[in-house]
C-alpha cells in the first residue's frame, strides 16, 4: 500500500458536516452523533451530543440566571470514525473514481457516501 505522505492537502478531513460518526475513545466511546461542525485547521470536529462540557456562565441576555450550561466541545478527528449511511457500520473511507471525480465510499459495503461537489 502506498502511504502518499504529504500528498493530501493539509486541511483535509475524512469526515465533514452532516456525517454520522462513532466515537472511538474517551468518555463518549461507542456513542454516535452527527457532525455539526468541522474544523479542518485544528483537525477537529464538533459532534452533536458528544464531548459535552459544562461551562459556568455569568448572567447575560440569553441566560438571565447565569449558571451552568453544557455544550459540545471539539474532539480530534482521529477519535471518530464514519458510520456508513448504507450499511450502518463504522468504516474507513475508500476513494472511488466516479465520472472522473473521487468520491468517498464505504470500505465495507462499497456504497458511495457522497458525491463530490
Ligand atoms: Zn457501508
Amino acid at each position: 500500500m502506498l502511504t502518499n505522505k504529504g500528498a493530501q492537502p493539509h486541511n483535509h478531513l475524512h469526515v465533514k458536516k452532516g456525517d454520522t460518526v462513532i466515537v472511538l475513545s474517551g468518555k463518549d466511546k461507542g456513542q454516535k452523533g452527527e457532525i455539526v461542525k468541522a474544523i479542518p485547521k485544528k483537525m477537529k470536529v464538533i459532534v452533536e451530543g458528544i464531548n459535552k462540557v459544562k461551562r459556568h456562565t455569568k448572567p447575560s441576555q440569553k441566560y438571565p440566571q447565569g449558571g451552568i450550561i453544557t455544550r459540545e466541545s471539539p474532539i480530534g478527528v482521529s477519535k471518530v470514525m464514519l458510520v456508513c449511511p448504507a450499511c450502518k457500520k463504522p468504516t474507513r473511507i475508500a476513494k472511488k473514481l466516479v465520472n472522473g471525480k473521487y468520491v468517498r465510499a464505504c470500505k465495507k459495503c462499497g456504497e458511495v457516501i457522497d458525491e463530490s461537489k
